[in-house]
């Protein structure tokens, strides 16, 4: 019998860096492989898998609402999609949503809206930011890696220093529509803002009429301890993405449209699949789970334990341990590959964030216990490896 990594290696299309592991199946915070082992999760679907896999709550939403209507273009209004937009924006606080079907189409639909919005031309971005890899979202991801194969990419935009007020200061004009950052780097090394700095970049945004644009994507639904990260620091972000968490684990996304972003037009965006019912439908459980598990209060109570208990890891292999609730980053002095590779023997499996960050991104449903094991893997890992110092 060929296997699944022989047949994917034949035909897929060869653009991610594959590991030699065949996942088929989750529960909770636990993937199972094709052999029946059983790995303590810390990738999260990338962020996608807030709500834990296979939550019996979402499954059964995703289950009805297949047999009721799965294909309702938003030209027609509809039940499910109603009772999701209602429940998003309250929870977001922000009165209107656009949905879509990833994260970077939430992205474009931010930059767009932020162009209609003060009918300006340019954006600001950050070092070292991750918004995405189509075109518009692209131009303003830093990573010459993911951007340079594509120039031209879409002009006008610029790159700021993270966390550098002065330098959006400095580079924001009368004719900026955005600035658009992420409030914790998390693929480009797990790299928490400070609080002044985002009030800063908002409060710069007003004075100067151009948006201020919040990528929660990765950092949305509970991930760093609150619903969204911008509720650590009251702000109030004119356009905000999301995606990932937002539908346990099927792909949705939205961007969260505020009052400073005038009436949006007719026929000026859009999407096929965008708000189709079954998505609706899964968010809408996916979201009450996130309020009735209180998972923003287990990621900020659990990662504060995890940040803690990894503190104390060898200084001579580890840099710095960086984080805020469950998006976690543990910076090497060696390259993380191996350690990725040698925590899957001992039955975690986790990211990276770049060339020398551990990243974890587990389950919000995690238990301590669990958390512990993952601790102690990375001990074990880091100590009985001296080729990784
Ligand atoms: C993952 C991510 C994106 C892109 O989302 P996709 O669904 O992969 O398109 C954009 N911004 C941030 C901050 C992300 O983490």
């Amino acid at each position: 019998m060929t296997s699944s990594m022989d047949i994917e290696n034949a035909h897929t299309s060869g653009v991610y860096p594959k590991r030699p592991l065949t996942i088929v199946r989750g529960e909770g915070a636990y993937l199972f492989d094709d052999a029946g082992n059983r790995y303590i999760d810390c990738v999260g679907g990338q962020g996608a898998a807030n709500m834990g896999h296979a939550h019996p709550a979402i499954v059964a939403a995703i289950r009805e609402q297949a047999g009721i209507l799965m294909s309702c273009p938003e030209i027609f209004y509809n039940d499910k999609r109603a009772a999701l937009l209602d429940k998003l924006t309250a929870l977001a606080g922000l009165r209107r949503a656009y949905l879509c079907n990833s994260g970077t189409e939430a992205v474009e639909a931010a930059l767009k809206f932020a162009k209609l919005a003060t009918g300006r031309k340019e954006i600001i971005a950050t070092r070292r930011g991750f918004h995405g890899r189509t075109m518009g979202a692209l131009s303003a991801t830093w990573e010459p890696k993911y951007r340079e194969p594509f120039q031209p990419l879409v002009p006008n935009y610029t790159h700021i220093a993270y966390n550098d007020l002065a330098a959006a200061d400095a580079a924001i004009t009368d004719q900026t529509a955005a600035i658009i950052v992420e409030p914790v780097q998390g693929e480009g090394g797990v790299h928490p803002a400070q609080a002044d700095y985002l009030r800063g970049l908002q409060k710069l945004c007003r004075e100067r009429g151009a948006m201020f644009i919040l990528d929660e994507i990765q950092t949305g639904f509970g991930r760093t301890g609150k619903l969204f990260a911008y509720q650590h620091y009251g702000l109030e972000p004119d356009l905000m993405p999301v995606a990932k968490s937002i539908a346990g684990g099927l792909p949705f996304g939205a961007c969260l449209i505020g009052d400073r972003v005038g009436e949006l037009q007719p026929m000026t965006h859009g999407a096929t699949f965008g708000g189709n019912p079954l998505m609706c439908a899964a968010a809408i459980a996916a979201l009450d789970v996130l309020v009735n598990e209180d998972l923003a209060g287990r990621a900020a109570a659990l990662g504060g334990w995890m940040l803690e208990r990894l503190a104390d890891l060898p200084t001579d292999k580890v840099r710095e341990v960086r984080g805020l609730g469950l998006i976690i980053g543990i910076e090497l002095r060696s390259k993380v590959t191996p350690v990725l590779k040698a925590l899957q023997e001992q039955g975690v499996l986790a990211l990276p964030a770049g060339a020398t960050v551990l990243r974890l991104l587990p389950p919000l449903v995690i238990s301590q216990q669990d958390l512990e094991l993952v601790a102690q893997a990375i001990e074990k890992v880091l100590s009985a490896a001296p080729e990784l110092a």
